[in-house]
C-alpha cells in the first residue's frame, strides 16, 4: 500500500522547548492510524503539523506524494485532507441538515445533494434530527455532525482530534462504529486519542508518542502487550 501521509525527521520547537523531536511516521492508504501517548507527549502538536496549523522547525511533511510542509490547511484540504478539530464548531443556529448542506456545497453536484444528504444523515444516526437546530443536539450528536461535515468533503484522509472527548462510553462506541464504517468505504483515518477502548475498537496501526518522540509503533495487540508502553502511562520510572 502507498503511504498517504509521511513525516520525515519532523521537529517542532517552541522557544527552547522541543515539543516534537525528529519524528518519522508514515500513514498507509486505508489505515486507521491512532496517535496515542501521555499528556504533553506532543500528539496535538503532531496533528497540527499534519493539518498545517504549524509548520515544523525541521523536517518535512508529505501528503499524496506532495511536499506540503509549508502549505496552509486549505491547500491540504484541496488535496483531499479533511479535519475535525477537537471542539465541535457546528453552526448551532442552523438545522442539522443545513449544516451538512453547507459542508457539501462545493463537493457534491446539485443533483446528487438530496441523496447524499440522506446518506450522511443515516450514517451519522441523525436522520430523525435533520430539522432540529444543531445547537439543540447533545454533545455527542454535535461531535457526529461535525465528523459528518468533515466527511461531506469526500476526503481521502480524515483527520480527527480526540473525536471521543466528553462522550459517554456508549457514545464512544458508536463513534468507533462510525469510524469503522468510513474506513470500510475506503477512507484513511488518523485519530489523536487517549481512550484505549476506542483505540482497540478502531486502530489498524498505533504510534505512541512520549516526550515528543516516537516511543513505540505497531498493531493494537503489539502496543497493548508492550510493558514499556504501560510504564509511560502509569508514570513509573523506567528501568534502564
Ligand atoms: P499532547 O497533545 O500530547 O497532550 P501537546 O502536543 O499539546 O501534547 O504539547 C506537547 C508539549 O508542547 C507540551 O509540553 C506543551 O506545553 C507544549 N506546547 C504545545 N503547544 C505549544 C505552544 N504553542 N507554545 C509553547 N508550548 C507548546
Ligand atoms: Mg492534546
Amino acid at each position: 500500500m502507498q503511504d498517504l501521509l509521511q513525516f520525515k525527521s519532523v521537529s517542532r520547537r517552541f522557544g527552547g522547548f522541543m515539543a516534537v523531536r525528529d519524528v518519522e511516521l508514515s500513514v498507509a492508504e486505508r489505515d486507521v492510524h491512532c496517535l496515542i501517548g501521555p499528556n504533553g507527549a506532543g500528539k496535538s502538536t503532531l496533528f497540527k503539523l499534519a493539518v498545517g496549523t504549524y509548520a515544523p522547525t525541521a523536517g518535512s511533511v508529505h501528503f499524496r506524494g506532495h511536499d506540503v510542509t509549508y502549505d496552509p490547511p486549505f491547500a491540504r484540504v484541496q488535496r483531499g485532507m479533511s479535519i475535525k478539530m477537537q471542539a465541535p464548531s457546528v453552526f448551532r443556529a442552523l438545522p442539522v441538515r443545513q449544516n451538512l448542506n453547507i459542508a457539501m456545497q462545493h463537493h457534491v453536484s446539485l443533483g446528487e445533494l438530496p441523496r447524499e444528504e440522506e446518506r450522511l444523515l443515516n450514517l451519522l444516526g441523525l436522520s430523525a434530527d435533520a430539522t432540529r437546530l444543531a445547537g439543540e443536539l447533545s454533545h455527542g450528536q454535535q461531535q457526529w455532525l461535525e465528523i459528518g461535515m468533515a466527511v461531506a468533503l469526500k476526503p481521502i484522509l480524515l483527520m480527527l482530534d480526540e473525536p471521543t472527548a466528553g462522550l459517554s462510553p456508549e457514545e464512544t462506541f458508536r463513534t468507533g462504529e462510525l469510524v469503522l464504517r468510513l474506513a470500510s468505504e475506503g477512507m484513511t483515518i488518523v485519530a489523536v486519542e487517549h481512550d484505549m477502548a476506542f483505540v482497540r475498537q478502531i486502530a489498524t496501526r498505533v504510534t505512541v508518542l512520549h516526550l515528543g518522540q516516537v516511543f513505540a509503533r505497531g498493531s493494537v495487540a503489539e502496543i497493548v502487550a508492550d510493558p514499556r508502553v504501560a510504564e509511560i502511562y502509569l508514570g513509573t520510572p523506567q528501568s534502564v
